[in-house]
C-alpha cells in the first residue's frame, strides 16, 4: 500500500481511538445517555443497513427526533469505528446559515470537541473547518457552489439535504444536480431529510428511493383559536382594537361593543367565513395574494398577543413560551412593546428572547438553556422556529398564523414580498412544539374557519421566486439549456418566469443573444451576490471607485443600519437627513453614514457614533465584514491590481463616478421622474405608476432633480413601491445604463432606445439623437 494510503489508515485509528475516549469519559457517557434518549437512536442500525444498500434513502420525523443533529453522526461514528474515519467526508446541507452553524456547534459539542476539529461549518463568506473535518455542515447555497468548481463532488462520500419538505429553491435545484450526478458517482450516498410526512413525493422522484421513518412521541397539544382564546383569556374585542390590524377590520368593526360576547364571536366566524368565501384563498394566484394583502395589513395583532401572553404568565403552568411572528420588524417592535409592560417587562419575572438569524452566540445558548426556577422564558421567532431548531421547554406556542413570504408574479416581473397566512402542515408544526417534554397549548390567534382555509402545503420556493441568480448558476454549472433542466424539477416553474430571468441576464450582460455565459456571466456566477450586485462591485473595481460601491453592495445585501425608533422618529430621520446631504441617493447617503462611522470607529468612538445618528453598529459591523470578503473575492479574481490594490480607489471621491456605476449595477431598474406641483410622479417601463417607500431618503423630498431613478428592488404590496433609489441624469443614463458588451455599441443605443421612446422623454430623444451622433463619430475616429 501507497505512503497516502498508510497516512490515512494510521490518521482513521487515531480517530476511532479518539472517539473512544471520549466516548469512556464521564462527560461522553452523560452525553451518550442523552442521545440514546431520543428517537433516532432506535432506528439508527436500520438507518446504517439501509444506506449501505441503497444509494438514496428518504428519512422522515417529528421535528426533534434527532436527524438533524445525529443522522450525520451516525454515519461519522460508523465510518470511524470501520476504520475510515479519514478518508470519509460529510456533507449535510441546511436551508439557513444559523441552523448550519448551530447545529455543527452542538455536534461537535456532543462529540466532545471544539468546532472544526472533525465537526465544522461554511455557510457564506464565513465557516470554521480544519484539515481533519469529516462532517461539515454547509447551507444549501456554499454546496452549490461546491459543485461550480467540482461538479462530481470528488473526495465527498455522503451527501446529507436536510429540510427538503420546506421545498426551498436552493434545495429543488441540488435535488435535480444531484439526481443528474448519482450515476456518475454510484459510491456516493445521499440522504433527504424531512419532517412532516409527504416523503413519498421525494422517494418518487428518486426511483422509489427507500423511506425510514422515525417514529416520535409527543405529548398532546391543545389548540386553542381566537374564539377559545377570547373566551379564555376574557379578553374583550373593541371597536379598533390592535386586533383590527389583522385586518378582519371589516368584520369587528360591525360589532357594538353592547352586543353580548356569544353572538359576536358567532359573528366573527360568520363574516370571516364570507371573506374566506369571496377571496377564496385556497389559490395563490396573484389576485388572491392581492387581496389578502389589503385584508391584512403587515403587523399583526401587538395587544393581543401581549394579552395572551400576560394571561400565560399570571395563569398558566410554569413553561417556556414561544411566539411565532412574521419577521424581524415585528420582534422588534414587539419586543419593545412588552419591555414596557409591567408584568412581561419585568426581568424577575420573564426572560423575553427573540430568535434571529444573525444573533451573538452568547444570545443564541440562552434560547436553549432552561432558565432559573420562577423564571418565565418567552422567545420571539419567526418560522425558522419551526423546523430547524428546537428549544426543549416550550409548553406554549402563540400563533400569529402568518409568515412573510416571497412571492413572485412572473406577469408583472415583481417580486412580492408579503406577509401571508401559513399553510396546515405549518400550523400543525408550530403547534407541535409546544409538546416536547409534557403536554402543551397552543394559542393560533386566528379564528378556526380560517385555518380550514389554509392551504395543505405552501407552495415551493422556486414557483415564487424570480430565477435570475438560478439561471446563472445552471448556465455556469454547464447543465445545458436553462428551461430544459428546470423542466426537471419536482414541479418546474412557469414558463413565463424562466424567460423573464433569461431576459434579464441578457439585459445585463449575463448571457448572449444564445443562452451562452459570458465573460461577464461568468464572473457573476463566483460572486456570492445577486447578478446586478455582482456586476455593480466589477464596475467599481474597473473604474476605481471601489470603497463606495462596496459599502452599497454590502448594504443592499444585509440590510439598512438606519434605525427608526418609533417614538424618536423625527430626531432619527434628521440624523438619516445629514447623510442624505442632498444627493437624492439612499445608496451614497449609506456610504456617508458608513464612512462616518469607520472614522468614529478610529477614534474608539463607534458606538457613540451610532447611538447618536440613529445606526445600528451591529449591522455597519455585518457591512464592514462582508465587504472584506468582497474585498478578496475581487482580488482573487483578478479585478485588483495587485501590487498597488490601493488604486481601485483613486476615484472614490468622485460621487458622479459612483453614481454611475451604480447606474450600470442597477439598470434596467429605472424609473423616470415628473415633478410635479405637489407631488412627485414615478414611472417604470412595466408597472407604470410606482411609489417610494417612505423611508427612502427622496420619499419625502419635494422635488427630484434628476430626470431618472435607478432603484435596487420594486416590491408589490398594495402599490408597487420602490426601496432605495439613486437619482441619475440623462448622459449617465445612456452611457451606463444597459450592456455595452453584448450588442456592441449599437445594440446598447438601440436598447436604451427603445427604454426612452416608451417612457416618453421627448426632451431626452434630442439628447440622445446628440449624444449617439457623437458617439459614433468618435467611434469613426
Ligand atoms: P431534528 O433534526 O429531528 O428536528 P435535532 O437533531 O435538531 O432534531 O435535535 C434533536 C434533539 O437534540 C433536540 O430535541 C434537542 O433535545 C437536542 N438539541 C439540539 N440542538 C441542541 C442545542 N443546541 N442545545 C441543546 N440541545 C440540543
Ligand atoms: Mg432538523
Amino acid at each position: 500500500i501507497s505512503t497516502r494510503e498508510r497516512m490515512y489508515r494510521r490518521k482513521s485509528l487515531q480517530m476511532r481511538d479518539q472517539q473512544q475516549e471520549w466516548l469512556d469519559s464521564p462527560e461522553g457517557q452523560k452525553m451518550i445517555d442523552f442521545r440514546k434518549s431520543l428517537p433516532a437512536y432506535k432506528e439508527k442500525d436500520a438507518l446504517l443497513k439501509s444506506l449501505a444498500q441503497n444509494q438514496v434513502i428518504v428519512v422522515s420525523g417529528e421535528t426533534g427526533c434527532g436527524k438533524t443533529t445525529q443522522l450525520p453522526q451516525y454515519i461519522l461514528e460508523s465510518e470511524i469505528e470501520a476504520a475510515r474515519g479519514a478518508v470519509c467526508n460529510i456533507i449535510c446541507t441546511q436551508p439557513r446559515r444559523i441552523s448550519a452553524m448551530s447545529v455543527a456547534e452542538r455536534v461537535a459539542a456532543e462529540r466532545g470537541e471544539k468546532l472544526g476539529e472533525s465537526v465544522g461549518y461554511k455557510v457564506r463568506l464565513e465557516g470554521m473547518k480544519g484539515k481533519d473535518t469529516r462532517l461539515l455542515f454547509c447551507t444549501t447555497g456554499v454546496l452549490l457552489r461546491r459543485l461550480l468548481l467540482d461538479r462530481d463532488l470528488r473526495g465527498v462520500t455522503h451527501v446529507i439535504v436536510d429540510e427538503i419538505h420546506e421545498r426551498g429553491m436552493n434545495e429543488d435545484f441540488l435535488l435535480i444536480v444531484l439526481k443528474d450526478l448519482l450515476p456518475r458517482r454510484p459510491d456516493l450516498r445521499l440522504v433527504l431529510m424531512s419532517a412532516t410526512l409527504n416523503a413519498e413525493l421525494f422517494s418518487s422522484y428518486f426511483g422509489g428511493a427507500p423511506t425510514l421513518h422515525i417514529p416520535g412521541f409527543t405529548y398532546p397539544v391543545r389548540a386553542q383559536f381566537l374564539e377559545n382564546i377570547l373566551e379564555t383569556t376574557g379578553y374583550r374585542l373593541t371597536l379598533n382594537n390592535q386586533i383590527d390590524d389583522y385586518g378582519q377590520e371589516k368584520t369587528w368593526k360591525m360589532q357594538k361593543q353592547t352586543q353580548g360576547f356569544r353572538k359576536r364571536k358567532s359573528q366573527i366566524a360568520s363574516a370571516v367565513e364570507d371573506t374566506v368565501e369571496s377571496t377564496d384563498f385556497r389559490g395563490y394566484s396573484h389576485r388572491t395574494q392581492e387581496s389578502l394583502s389589503n385584508w391584512n395589513p403587515d403587523s399583526i395583532g401587538f395587544n393581543l398577543i401581549e394579552h395572551v401572553l400576560c394571561h400565560i404568565v399570571k395563569n398558566e403552568r410554569p413553561g417556556a413560551v414561544l411566539v411565532f411572528m412574521t419577521g424581524w420588524d415585528d420582534i422588534n417592535s414587539l419586543k419593545d412593546q412588552l419591555q414596557a409592560h409591567p408584568v412581561l417587562g419585568d426581568p424577575s419575572k420573564v426572560l423575553l428572547l427573540a430568535c434571529h438569524g444573525s444573533m451573538a452566540s452568547s444570545e443564541q445558548r440562552l434560547i436553549f438553556d432552561k432558565p432559573e426556577d420562577g423564571l418565565r422564558k418567552i422567545v420571539l421567532a419567526t418560522n425558522m422556529a419551526e423546523t430547524s431548531i428546537t428549544i426543549n421547554d416550550v409548553v406554549f406556542v402563540v400563533d400569529c398564523g402568518k409568515a412573510k413570504e416571497t412571492s413572485y408574479d412572473a406577469l408583472n416581473n415583481t417580486p412580492c414580498l408579503l406577509p401571508t397566512w401559513i399553510s396546515k402542515a405549518s400550523a400543525r408544526q408550530r403547534r407541535g412544539r409546544a409538546g416536547r417534554v409534557q403536554p402543551g397549548e397552543c394559542y393560533h390567534l386566528y379564528p378556526k374557519c380560517v385555518y380550514d382555509a389554509f392551504s395543505d402545503y405552501q407552495l415551493p420556493e422556486l414557483l415564487r421566486t424570480p430565477l435570475q441568480s438560478l439561471c446563472l448558476q445552471i448556465k455556469s454549472l454547464q447543465l445545458g439549456s436553462i428551461s430544459e433542466f428546470l423542466s426537471q424539477a419536482l414541479q418546474a416553474p412557469e414558463a413565463l418566469s424562466v424567460q423573464n430571468a433569461v431576459e434579464y441576464l441578457k439585459v445585463i450582460g449575463a448571457l448572449d443573444e444564445k443562452e451562452n455565459l459570458t465573460v461577464l456571466g461568468q464572473q457573476l456566477s463566483v460572486l456570492p451576490v445577486e447578478p446586478k450586485l455582482g456586476k455593480m462591485l466589477i464596475l467599481g473595481a474597473i473604474f476605481k471607485c471601489l470603497d463606495p460601491i462596496m459599502t452599497v453592495v454590502a448594504g443592499l445585501s444585509v440590510r439598512e443600519p438606519f434605525l427608526m425608533p418609533f417614538d424618536k422618529k423625527d430626531l432619527a430621520e434628521s440624523a438619516k437627513a445629514q447623510f442624505a446631504a442632498n444627493e437624492y441617493s439612499d445608496h451614497l447617503t449609506l456610504v456617508r453614514a458608513y464612512d462616518g462611522w469607520k472614522n468614529a470607529e478610529r477614534d474608539q468612538s463607534g458606538y457613540e457614533y451610532c447611538w447618536r445618528n440613529f445606526l445600528s453598529a451591529q449591522t455597519l459591523k455585518a457591512i464592514d465584514s462582508l465587504r472584506k470578503q468582497f474585498f478578496f473575492l475581487l482580488k482573487d479574481a483578478n479585478l485588483i491590481d495587485q501590487q498597488h490594490p490601493e488604486n481601485c480607489n483613486t476615484w472614490s471621491q468622485d460621487v458622479n463616478l459612483v453614481r454611475a456605476v451604480i447606474c450600470a449595477g442597477l439598470f434596467p431598474g429605472i424609473c423616470s421622474v415628473v415633478n410635479r406641483e405637489k407631488s412627485i410622479a414615478l414611472k417604470t417601463m412595466e408597472d407604470g405608476q410606482v411609489l417610494l417607500y417612505s423611508s427612502s431618503v427622496n420619499g419625502s423630498v419635494s422635488k427630484i432633480p434628476y430626470p431618472w431613478l435607478v432603484f435596487n428592488e420594486k416590491v408589490k404590496v398594495n402599490s408597487v413601491f420602490i426601496r432605495d433609489s439613486t437619482g441619475v441624469s440623462d448622459s449617465v443614463l445612456l452611457l451606463f445604463g444597459g450592456n455595452v458588451s453584448s450588442g456592441g455599441l449599437d445594440g446598447h443605443l438601440k436598447m436604451l432606445g427603445g427604454y426612452l421612446e416608451f417612457l416618453m422623454k421627448p426632451a431626452l430623444a434630442d439628447t440622445y439623437v446628440t449624444l449617439k451622433r457623437e458617439l459614433e463619430e468618435l467611434i469613426q475616429k
